[in-house]
């Protein structure tokens, strides 16, 4: 999650007189890359996935299941495997947030070639059977790539068992996730401890509880090691949340693409904005809190409000006296400004931002748009900061820059090259929630990925107000809103007087876009389902997948990438239509009718073990899940087809994409 320094790390009363200082060297740093880099031209697409997984244990006998806290030592055994690789390893790993998590990418990214699209899954299966590997069978260690764990915070829930109570936790100060689920690295509890420090008080999250005919109403709970902190901030009919970990503990799907150029990074970084909202409903799968189900699916609010490190007067809840800004949102959430002068008209948020840092950067040739952005991200304090890294050289170094712009936590991020490097200008798509199986995680990046050629080729438009798109993230989150939410989206996504060739239909909705462009915003766009947005309005909007297929009529692709694509592209199709379940109401289904489930939204210990083994097997294969992907199967290979594979490596021995 983001830079990684070793060190000393310094307290909050510390990093907050130096937050002067990193904001003004980041900018310099941002200054000194965008002078050098912003003319830097024909990078070819290259792009990649990051997979978080959770190590558990899962024991017969006493029929539970735990999170286990070994993440480090798996960590360090998978990196000591890449270092001693003879050849060029095809995965790395990465240390996350918590102890019982790690993240997987491949080793190198993918490149523009249609067989990369079926190397996914398999690169993906690799991580797997790597992780697995090191983990102990006879013990029941697994990982599972669950987005959040069912007991994430119930008593007990690690391996080994720590004590917890606000007394222990000295950095989260939390009652139910121990300080020693966060990992060892030295950030992670830095960043624990001066968000709480900074915002003055606890997290506090408070998620609606799920009302089943059996919860009590009013459902309110009394915690045993409680504070008083605590009483006052739980909430009636909500499950209670109070540490970073709730949120940071969650596991996700994310996805980086490189573009040719800053502007292509800033036009995809705008158009895939309004597709946040609808790939987190359609990959909704997060629905269980602290061993409560909930009334929401995805896990986006509770990881917003788990980094909120927001002062009281930032809060608006007093008047502005030490700090400078009321700020509308937490570090962690959806953007709130787009970055092409095309989609200007469309930034309808007041944005708060620095004025002396955009003045800064508009000083130095940035233009207002991009210089409103970085100054947006800018308002915020770095909130980790090592003794060692304060001085830098602010030529050839941009950890304070990274400080602050990678603990922005955004939907989307634009991420500049960084100094020194073959890197160039990235766009990283981060809302997406991680899936049980390969196949599953395959099909969401292949299908985001696909859809950047596509808005390319075709230079489709996605854009509405970004206030819109705000609404949509709220909907998004409600429970079953894959099939029942409605979200605002464009009538018309192909630019005027044009249309693809494999859809003949008049388009109306094209002339209603050049009548109604600028001046009578409201008729661009609408609500719509997920399923329409995807599949398709008879007679109206063509729906995603249609404008997949005429970009995959054009393009040239082997058969078994072919066969795979559209495998993929039929999970999302029927995910979106409701023939397919989510994770999230696939999880809700078998709580229910779990035969010990008492209508109470209790997810107990007995169930979430069962819960946790039907779910390791149907990742492993051994159990079939027809409601999850029904009889959907790809055709994935290690590999490039071997004659393009051939050719690539004779054209370019040093490739450095995954062949
Ligand atoms: P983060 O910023 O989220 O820590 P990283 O930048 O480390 O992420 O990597 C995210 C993904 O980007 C990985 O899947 C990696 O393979 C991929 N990646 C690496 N190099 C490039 C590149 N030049 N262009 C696009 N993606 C890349
Ligand atoms: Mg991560
Ligand atoms: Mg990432």
């Amino acid at each position: 999650m983001g830079l990684l320094s070793l060190g000393s790390p310094l307290s909050w009363e510390e990093t907050k007189k130096w937050a002067d200082h990193v904001r003004k060297h980041g900018i310099q740093q941002l200054i000194n890359i965008y002078r050098r880099l912003k003319d830097r031209h024909g990078d070819v697409l290259k792009w990649g996935d990051e997979v978080e997984y959770m190590l558990v244990v899962l024991d017969e006998n006493n029929r539970t299941a735990r999170l286990s806290l070994k993440g480090n030592q798996v960590l360090e055994q998978l990196e000591k495997r890449e270092r001693e690789s003879p050849n060029d390893p095809p995965t790395t790993w990465r240390p996350e947030y918590a102890s019982y998590m790690i993240e997987g990418t491949p080793g190198k990214p993918y490149g523009g070639l249609m067989g990369h699209f079926n190397m996914v899954e398999s690169n993906m299966r690799l991580r797997r059977e790597e992780l697995l590997s090191l983990l102990d069978r006879e013990l029941g260690e697994t990982a599972i790539s669950f987005t959040v764990f069912p007991r994430l915070g119930s008593p007990a829930f690690t391996d080994p068992q720590v004590e917890c109570n606000p007394t222990v936790n000295t950095a989260s100060r939390s009652l139910f996730f121990p300080d020693a689920a966060i990992n060892h690295h030295p950030r992670f509890r830095t960043l624990t401890r001066n968000i709480r420090e900074r915002r003055g008080e606890k997290v506090c999250i408070n998620i609606p509880v799920f009302q089943d005919k059996n919860t009590p109403k009013p459902f309110r709970e009394t915690f045993s090691n409680g504070d008083e902190e605590s009483r006052k901030a739980a909430k009636d009919d909500h499950i209670y949340m109070d540490c970073m970990g709730f949120g940071m503990g969650c596991s996700c799907l994310q996805m980086t693409f490189q573009a040719c150029n800053i502007d292509e990074a800033r036009h995809l970084y705008d158009q895939l904005a309004p597709l946040c909202p609808i790939f987190l409903a359609l990959s909704a799968a997060a629905p269980v809190y602290r061993g409560y189900l909930a009334d929401v699916d995805c896990r986006w609010n509770i990881i917003a409000g788990s980094v909120d490190c927001r002062t009281r007067e930032e809060r608006g809840l007093e008047p502005l006296k030490d700090d400078k800004f009321v700020i509308p949102k937490s570090r962690y959430d959806s953007i709130d400004c787009y970055l092409t002068p095309e989609a200007q008209k469309y930034n309808d948020i007041d944005l708060v931002l620095d004025q002396d840092i955009c003045q800064q950067l508009e000083d130095a040739g940035i233009d207002r748009l991009l210089a409103r952005h970085f100054a947006h991200l800018f308002i915020r304090d770095p909130i980790s900061l090592f003794s060692e890294k304060i001085h830098l050289n602010d030529d050839e170094e941009s950890d304070h820059f990274e400080n602050i712009q990678s603990t922005n936590w955004q939907s989307m991020r634009f991420k500049p090259p960084p100094p020194n490097s073959p890197i160039g200008w990235r766009v990283e798509f981060r809302p997406t929630e991680v899936q049980l199986t390969d196949f599953e995680n395959a099909a969401y990046v292949v299908f985001i990925v696909l859809l950047t050629r596509v808005i390319l080729s075709y230079n489709l438009n996605f854009l509405i107000p970004i206030s819109k798109v705000d609404e949509n993230m709220q909907e998004a989150q409600k429970r079953d809103a894959v099939r029942q939410g409605l979200f605002w989206f464009r009538k018309e996504v192909l630019p005027p007087n044009e249309c693809c060739e494999e859809d003949p239909k008049p388009k109306p909705a094209a002339k209603s876009y050049s009548q109604y462009n600028g001046s009578c915003q409201q008729e661009e766009y609408t609500k719509m389902s997920i399923n329409e947005i995807i599949n398709g309005q008879a007679g109206g909007f063509q729906g995603l997948v249609s404008l997949m297929n005429s970009y995959l009529e054009t393009v040239e692709i082997d058969v078994d990438t072919r066969c795979s694509v559209q495998q993929y592209l039929r999970l999302i199709q029927k995910r979106a239509s409701g023939e397919l379940m989510t994770t999230a109401r696939w999880i809700r289904a078998f709580v229910q009718n779990h035969p010990k489930y008492k209508y109470d939204s209790v997810v107990s210990d007995e169930i979430a073990y069962d819960l946790t083994k039907v779910s390791d097997e149907i990742t492993k294969g051994i159990r079939s899940c027809p409601e999850l992907f029904g009889m959907l199967n790809s055709r994935t290979k290690v590999s490039l087809p071997p004659v393009v594979h051939k050719k690539l490596r004779k054209e370019n021995p040093d490739h450095d994409i995954l062949t």
